[in-house]
């Protein structure tokens, strides 16, 4: 099976925010953990929190400010979503890459 972020079902798509773990500037992809997806063996109910981004550059899981992922849940357009850089918290670095 093909490891991407797209393979588990993603939420959306941030609009272009700085990753705090590389620096790069990128279209994180949105994840919601409330269908019970695992991470690539990462439990996310685990985390107890709604929205996960992934950057695209170096793979770094990250989750949400819970009232942001509020917000976000509410909308109905899940694209260029404005997820704040300062209100996400890293995790870890997925095995994406190789
Ligand atoms: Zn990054």
């Amino acid at each position: 099976m093909k490891k991407t972020a797209d393979a588990i079902g993603t939420f959306g798509e941030s609009t272009t925010l700085t990753c705090p773990q590389c620096g790069k500037d990128v279209n994180m992809k949105v994840l919601r953990s409330s269908n019970g997806i695992g991470l690539f063996g990462v439990s996310v109910y685990n985390y107890k929190h709604d929205l996960f981004t992934i950057c695209p550059e170096c793979c770094a899981l990250f989750n949400v400010d819970a009232d942001v992922s509020k917000d976000l849940a509410k909308g109905t357009d899940h694209l260029f979503l404005d997820i704040p850089a300062e209100s996400l918290t890293f995790q870890q670095i997925l095995p994406l890459k190789g």
